[in-house]
C-alpha cells in the first residue's frame, strides 16, 4: 500500500512522474531485448488557466481528476498513464507502431472532447492537445527523454496550430 502511494499522484491516482522514470526504463530494456516498439503521447489541457480562472480551482481539480480517469479507461491496461505536471499527463505505450500511437492519440481527442463535467447548473467542455513519438533508438540515443522531447516538440506544434490536435513526431 505504501509503495503503491509513492508511485502515485496524489490528486488522479495515475503514476507520478517518479514511477514514470523508473518504470520507462524497465519497458526501455524490454523494447531493446525485443524489438518491440514504445509509442509515448504527452497530453496538456487547452487554456486550463481559464477554468482555473473562470470556474475557481476547485472546479479546475475536478477536470484534472476525470482527465485522469478517462485517460486509464481509454488506453489498455498495459499502458502506463502518469500525471507530469499540472494539467499534463504522459502515456507510454508498449508494443506499438506510430501509426496506432496516433489513433490512441487521436481516440483520446475525441472522448475528452465529448466529456461533460457538471457542477450544479454549470457544464463544462474542455479540449487537450498532443504530442506523439516513438522511440527510435538511432535518434533516441537509448534515452526515453528524447523520446520525451521529440513528443513533447509535437504537442508545442498542436499548440501552436490551434490547440485540440494531435501532431506526430516524424
Ligand atoms: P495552454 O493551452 O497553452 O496549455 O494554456 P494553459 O492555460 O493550459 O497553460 P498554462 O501552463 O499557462 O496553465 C496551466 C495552469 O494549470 C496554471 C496552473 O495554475 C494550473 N494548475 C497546475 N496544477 C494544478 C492543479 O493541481 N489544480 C488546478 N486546479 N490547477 C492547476
Ligand atoms: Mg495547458
Ligand atoms: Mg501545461
Amino acid at each position: 500500500k505504501l509503495k503503491e502511494l509513492s508511485n502515485c499522484d496524489p490528486l488522479t491516482n495515475v503514476y507520478n512522474r517518479r514511477y514514470f522514470s523508473e518504470i520507462s526504463n524497465k519497458m526501455l530494456s524490454l523494447t531493446s531485448r525485443n524489438s518491440h516498439d514504445l509509442g509515448m503521447i504527452i497530453l496538456d489541457i487547452d487554456k486550463f488557466k481559464n477554468i482555473n480562472d473562470t470556474y475557481g480551482h476547485g472546479l479546475g481539480d475536478k477536470v484534472i481528476i476525470a482527465l485522469a480517469q478517462n485517460l486509464k479507461e481509454i488506453v489498455r491496461d498495459s499502458d502506463i498513464v502518469s500525471r507530469f505536471g499540472g494539467e499534463e499527463f504522459v502515456i507510454l505505450m508498449y508494443n506499438i507502431n506510430l501509426e496506432n500511437a496516433q489513433n490512441v492519440a487521436e481516440k483520446i481527442r475525441q472522448h475528452v472532447e465529448a466529456i461533460e463535467i457538471i457542477d450544479n447548473d454549470l457544464t463544462l467542455r474542455f479540449t487537450v492537445s498532443l504530442g506523439v513519438a516513438l522511440y527510435d533508438e538511432a535518434i533516441d540515443n537509448k534515452n526515453l527523454e528524447y523520446t520525451l522531447k521529440r513528443a513533447d516538440k509535437a504537442l508545442y506544434m498542436a499548440k501552436q496550430n490551434g490547440r485540440n490536435q494531435v501532431r506526430v513526431s516524424l
